[in-house]
């Protein structure tokens, strides 16, 4: 069939689609548009379909089209179904795309890159155009300016990988599945106390504009202001077809340039966890520092599960001695279990996991807590104790959280309830990590899992919430774990980079010598290696999975309490940002969140819902408002888009808030994006329209 008798096809075929979908016999509501396609979205999607051909153009009666639609990592981002899912190739067919919705005076449109919003419809439109971006993916490294570049189809883990042989690295995130959508959110890596957001290493982003205008943009030319505001503007200001972003010489895998791992925790250590977080916020300044400390909970059949770990990096080969370690603190804390060692930026991007499991409900939110001498000097607390109390209070509102959204049990064949596991199928953080057993007492936990050599402490006899735990003896000093040999780590294989031609040695500063593990003589164990840690080998990545995923069967809404479904994990996550982070972002030319130069942490509320439960709950979408409104963000922060919920106004929370609403207005002054895109409120007329909300 020519693609000339396509177009008028494809009107008729979604049209009959959408009958069949109305009627009361089709079998799975969940995957059937809710909003009919429109004549407009469809007068859209026939020409781009006549001109860029399928399968670069997919409809819902192509067999691809119902995997592209469900390929986002949140389940609730997967129920919807667009009229057409564009898979442009080239910067010309996102341009011609853009042309065409502008031209048709605006249709619903989404962009999706690594697919991990968490924000309903951000990434995926609901009758609309969806312009995915898994046939442009590559990454390149040019040697002559140092730089990355960056289709935006690519994941932070196959970046990194594919770039390790080279000893280079562009900042994104700390898991791999994540995609290059973090950039325009800000970005937090292992590296932003020295190097600041991941989106300040930008150096230049070719950006499709509303109207199918492609320009390139970076700090000196005419678009330096919209090159500024992609810095945090999210999906606002264009679409991003090239990020060129500077590479960070990190080295290669077996150069081992950092130091670090992961602690876990019981959580009659909260308390104290929470103090050496607010410890750390409070007092450290290193730029090679980083942390991520989450107190989380899996729960299943009405048993909440807590558990605390805490992940952290240090950017060199030895970690400072005594008081000076950043870490000291959390160190001193009796830990279930320690998997800490010298490592390189690979496989520190790979310990959390690739982030990568789908098939839940997820919902974020985000706060951000002052450093106690910040919200001192701001009037917002009067000592430190004070200032801590925020903390507790979050701590407190998450507890309250967890109760509500237990669920009630269901009854097991045996009538015993069934233990939780950790990690539950699907749990974003750690999903290979080693689970505490439970029932919490009083037998110890046991941790399978890779620290199989590990100089564990002896573990409590009690962990009761609120119980007296037994004193531990103390836990093992730094010094006698580093007194355990080196491990052997699996050895890595280089991974050639296809679409990239490294030069000779350049003049580039501290460009790197290509070099493959043949060349090089054996790495030197600079840091004392006391790893018990095997890190998982992060190259080759592995190809997102395209096998088809069992259906979900509720639709999308909010809906009354079934009162079973309860919620299948929760934590709160703390990101300390320091002031070095804020002043590598202000070298780099500033970006729009600005935050105050003063420490700080970015705090993040999540919740994983059971597998293939298309719903929020009442219960449970009330009870994420009310830990929202319990850790209110300390006055003057601003919140972190990629951590925020779509009805938190994180725009408004910036630094350049002005400015951001003043670039918008010069380069969508119809409004277009706003109008028929969903993404973060606050540039349109009003929250609610810009939001997309009825
Ligand atoms: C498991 C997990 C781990 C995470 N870890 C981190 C972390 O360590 N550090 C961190 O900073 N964040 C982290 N995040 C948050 C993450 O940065 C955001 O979810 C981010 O938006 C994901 O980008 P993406 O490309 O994967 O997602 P997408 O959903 O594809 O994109 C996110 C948003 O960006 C828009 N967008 C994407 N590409 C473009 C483009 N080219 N042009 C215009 N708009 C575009 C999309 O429309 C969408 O609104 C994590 C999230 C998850 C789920």
């Amino acid at each position: 069939m020519s693609l000339s008798f396509r177009a008028p096809l494809l009107f008729v075929a979604v049209l009959l689609f959408s009958l069949v979908s109305s009627t009361p016999l089709q079998a799975k509501p969940a995957l059937l548009p809710r909003q009919q396609p429109q004549n407009s979205t469809l007068s859209v999607c026939s020409p781009l379909l006549n001109n860029l051909g399928s399968p670069t153009v997919l409809t819902p009666f192509e067999f691809e089209f119902r995997d592209a639609a469900s390929s986002a990592w949140n389940l609730y981002n997967t129920l919807y179904t667009p009229t057409c899912i564009v898979h442009p190739r080239t910067v010309e067919d996102v341009s011609r795309v853009m042309k065409a919705i502008y031209d048709a005076g605006g249709v619903k449109y989404a962009v999706q890159a690594g697919g991990h919003s968490a924000m309903r419809e951000w990434d995926t439109t609901d009758g609309g155009v969806l312009i995915s971006f898994r046939n442009m993916a590559n990454v390149s490294y040019d040697p002559v300016r140092d730089t990355i570049n960056l289709q935006p189809g690519i994941r932070w883990g196959e970046a990194i990988g594919r770039l390790e042989p080279l000893g280079v690295a562009p900042l994104g995130g700390r898991l791999g599945d994540v995609g290059t959508g973090l950039l325009l959110g800000g970005g937090l890596s292992y590296l932003s106390a020295r190097h600041g957001f991941s989106v300040d290493a930008l150096v230049a982003a070719d950006v499709v504009l509303v109207d199918g205008r492609v320009v390139t943009a970076n700090a000196t030319n005419e678009y330096s202001d919209l090159f500024r505001a992609l810095k945090g503007g999210a999906n606002r200001f264009g679409i991003v077809t090239r990020y060129e972003v500077k590479a960070i010489h990190v080295g290669t895998t077996e150069e081992k340039m950092m130091v670090g791992g992961s602690i876990v925790y019981d959580n009659s250590t909260t308390e104290t966890l929470l103090r050496a977080t607010a410890n750390y916020v409070n007092n450290v300044d290193d730029p090679n520092s980083s942390i991520l400390v989450i107190i989380g909970a899996t729960l299943a059949n009405n048993t909440v599960s807590p558990i605390n770990i805490i992940t952290f990096f240090y950017n060199g080969t030895l970690l400072p001695e005594g008081r000076a370690n950043p870490y000291h603190e959390f160190m001193q804390i009796t830990s279930l279990a320690v998997a800490i060692g010298s490592c390189s930026y690979a496989e520190a991007n790979a310990v959390l996991g690739s982030g990568g499991d789908k098939g839940n409900g997820q919902i974020f939110g985000a706060s951000a807590f002052g450093s106690a001498e910040y919200e001192i000097s701001q009037g917002l607390a009067k000592d430190a104790d004070e200032s801590f109390e925020k903390y507790m209070n979050a701590y407190r509102a998450f507890n309250k959280f967890l109760d509500k959204a237990k669920g009630t049990p269901r009854p097991t064949p045996t009538g015993t309830p069934t233990p939780p596991i950790w990690p539950p199928p699907g749990f974003p953080i750690f999903p290979t990590f080693p689970a505490p057993k439970p029932p919490p007492v009083p037998t110890p936990p046991q941790y399978p899992g890779p620290f199989p050599t590990m100089p564990l402490p002896p573990i409590a006899t009690s962990t009761i919430p609120g119980s007296t735990p037994t004193p531990f003896p103390p836990a093992p000093t730094w010094s006698q774990l580093t007194s355990v040999p080196p491990p052997t780590f699996p050895t890595t294989t280089s991974v050639p980079i296809p679409t990239t031609t490294p030069g000779p040695q350049t003049d580039a500063p501290n460009a790197r010598r290509q070099e493959t593990s043949s060349t090089r003589g054996p790495p030197t164990w600079s840091f004392p290696s006391s790893s018990t840690l095997m890190f998982p080998t992060p190259v080759p990545y592995p190809t997102p999975s395209t096998t088809p995923r069992p259906v979900p069967v509720q639709p999308i809404s909010f809906i009354d309490d079934p009162e079973e479904d309860g919620i299948s994990a929760a934590l709160l996550a703390f990101t300390p940002v320091m002031k070095s982070q804020i002043e590598a972002g202000r070298r780099a030319g500033g970006n729009m969140m600005d935050p105050p130069l003063a420490n700080f942490a970015f705090v993040q509320f999540h919740v994983t819902m059971p597998e293939w439960l298309g719903i929020v709950p009442k219960r449970v979408a009330e009870g994420r408002r009310e830990v929202l409104n319990e850790m209110p963000p300390s006055n003057g922060l601003p919140l972190y888009m990629n951590e925020c919920d779509a009805e938190q106004n994180v725009f408004e929370t910036y630094g350049q808030y002005e400015l951001l609403k003043r670039v918008y207005q010069k380069y969508d002054p119809t409004g277009l994006n706003v109008r028929f895109m969903k993404g973060p409120m606050g540039l349109g007329p009003s929250a609610k329209a810009d939001h997309g909300r009825p």
